[in-house]
């Protein structure tokens, strides 16, 4: 059965640094500060209420949990050690960034229950690294993967697209290197300019472009089908939609779509569409045949996918139908030459 999560926001706490593009607390629409013991257990115990009997998941998000001081991380992590022993919490994740773990660092983040550990990776390229003053290198990524899982820790890796001087070219070898360590999922968030940031700043000045919103479900798009062949689950594309994030003046420039993992899965579908319809005569009619829980992303939001193969193409999509048959990435086109079956990894 799926965990549900327990979310605990500790905005800022514990970060040594200022990344170009982090507003934490307008991004999560949390307030800074460390949750009391007596508020953790009163939230896992609504959670426990509501959750039909689903295992709970503790996850700490939005900060540097490991540059905490060690007393704060006891005192974080104490109150789950009993909830733990009796099965009322089943796990605990938390994020963190690469230089803030070692092999000590890792042993007692086990000795605690801890089992998943997320990495703000952002990037492999030391030079948009240093761009987004994120102070830690490539180095310190697989120093981390290395401690976290030889304490028997799961890793997931975010990764970030369209940093100052990130190329779509460095964010796949990016990828490429972080696939390279086996993560147990990762997470894709298209840089986006917030304000009160310093990436606003250089975006004011003109030193910042941020990607057009389809040239970053062109690269997401990319990214989800290489993690997908790689076997390693994406969990997120793009930032959960939040008050904070959508009130005007949040978010300044950037791809930003409040359903933009749809759009990079309907990418995929829509480049699988064209490449399966490349030698059907133009002004023919088609039935596209897909699984039946990937119907809208098929036909893509407004029907985008439908309207941009009869522009491109010039054939036309009379309907989108489900059949159990197929896996959630296979299609076919069914159209009076007979029936072409493909998949998105092809
Ligand atoms: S992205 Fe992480 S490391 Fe960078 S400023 Fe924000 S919380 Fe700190």
């Amino acid at each position: 059965m799926k965990p549900l999560i327990v979310p605990f926001f500790i905005s800022h706490q514990g970060c040594p640094h200022q990344c170009v593009f982090c507003d934490q607390e307008r991004i999560s629409g949390q307030r800074p500060g460390l949750p009391e013991p007596e508020e953790m257990i009163a939230t896992i115990d609504r959670h426990a209420a509501s959750g039909r009997g689903r295992p709970l998941e503790v996850a700490f998000y939005g900060g540097t949990f490991t540059s905490l001081p060690r007393s704060d991380q006891e005192r974080l992590l104490a109150p789950l050690q009993p909830l733990m022993a009796t099965g009322s919490v089943a796990r605990v994740r938390l994020s963190t960034r690469p230089d803030a773990v070692d092999g000590e660092t890792a042993r007692f983040l086990a000795s605690r229950g801890v089992a998943t550990v997320e990495l703000g990776v952002q990037s492999m390229d030391d030079a948009v690294l240093t761009a987004a003053g994120r102070g830690h290198g490539a180095a310190h990524v697989e120093q981390a993967f290395a401690s976290l899982c030889g304490a028997g820790i799961d890793v997931g890796a975010q990764l970030m697209p369209g940093l100052p001087g990130d190329t779509a070219d460095s964010t796949l070898e990016s990828l490429e290197r972080v696939l390279a360590l086996s993560p147990a999922f990762m997470r894709i968030y298209p840089t986006l300019v917030v304000e009160g940031t310093r990436l606003a700043e250089l975006w004011r000045s003109g030193d910042y472009t941020p990607l057009a919103l389809d040239d970053a479900v062109s690269l997401c798009a990319a990214m989800l089908r290489r993690c997908i062949s790689a076997g390693v689950p994406v969990i997120r594309i793009g930032l959960q939609p939040t008050e904070e994030l959508e009130r005007p003046g949040t978010v300044l420039a950037g791809p930003w779509h409040p359903a933009f993992r749809q759009l990079a899965e309907s990418e995929l579908f829509f480049d699988l569409l064209q490449r399966l319809t490349a030698g059907i005569p133009a002004g023919s009619d088609l039935v596209v045949v897909c699984a039946p829980r990937r119907l809208s992303d098929v036909a893509g939001q407004h029907r985008r996918n439908l309207v941009r193969l009869r522009e491109r193409s010039g054939v036309a999509v009379t309907r989108v139908t489900g059949s159990s048959h197929l896996s959630p990435y296979d299609l076919e086109v069914v159209y009076a030459g007979g029936t072409i079956a493909g998949n998105v990894l092809d």
